[in-house]
């Protein structure tokens, strides 16, 4: 299975032709793709201005758009690294780790769906790069009430998402599953009642 990099210089590849290139950019959502698959398309096609369905995009928006990626990239791998190195110190100081961001990073290596959008077609605008840089902000201080990508405050709370943990709050501003680590126990309460709302 080709990693990452090598389906990113077949994107880049001017001798290829472009329904090969935009499929290699397809795959690299495989291995990356913040949001989820489609919704991660979604967003860098409509960024860099790439019909969903064009089989044979303009080169340098393609190009533009796995730019786009790469950069979230290395956001993310960068923060991964950080969090490993931090756990792996804490273990030799004996200390005892705290259940849920680990829990929630077992279910998130990689990149994959670390701000799942459920829907593709609703997700925050923001480049990637700094929509996770919000979200990384999130994780590294006290839980809070609110939304770490848009500050937005009405989370509802959703069953049956196509991800897992299949259930979780969902920012109605911009579309991600908010990671539950970010937030207070009484934000996750309000927004379990806000389904009963939903549904009543
Ligand atoms: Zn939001």
């Amino acid at each position: 299975m080709a990693g990452f990099r090598s389906l990113a210089r077949q994107v880049r590849d001017p001798l290829s032709d472009m329904a090969l290139r935009r499929y290699s950019l397809r795959k690299c959502l495989e291995r990356f793709a913040p949001y989820g698959h489609r919704a991660t398309w979604d967003h860098l096609c409509s960024r860099v201005g790439i019909d969903p369905e064009d089989r044979s995009p303009d080169p340098a928006r393609l190009v533009a758009a796995l730019d786009e990626l790469e950069e979230a990239r290395a956001v993310w791998l960068a923060y991964e690294a950080q969090f490993a190195e931090r756990r792996k110190r804490e273990k030799h100081d004996g200390l005892r780790s705290p259940g849920s961001i680990d829990d929630w990073h077992r279910l998130t290596w990689g990149g994959c769906g670390v701000a799942w959008c459920d829907n593709p077609g609703v997700h925050p605008h923001e480049p990637l790069a700094e929509v996770l840089r919000r979200l990384i902000a999130g994780l590294e201080r006290e839980p809070g009430d609110c939304c770490p990508v848009c500050d937005g405050t009405q989370l509802v709370w959703k069953f049956g998402l196509a991800h897992e943990p299949s259930s979780g709050p969902v920012c109605t501003s911009c579309g991600i599953v908010v990671p539950r680590p970010v937030l207070t126990r009484s934000a996750l309460a309000e927004a379990r009642r806000a389904r009963l709302l939903v549904s009543a």
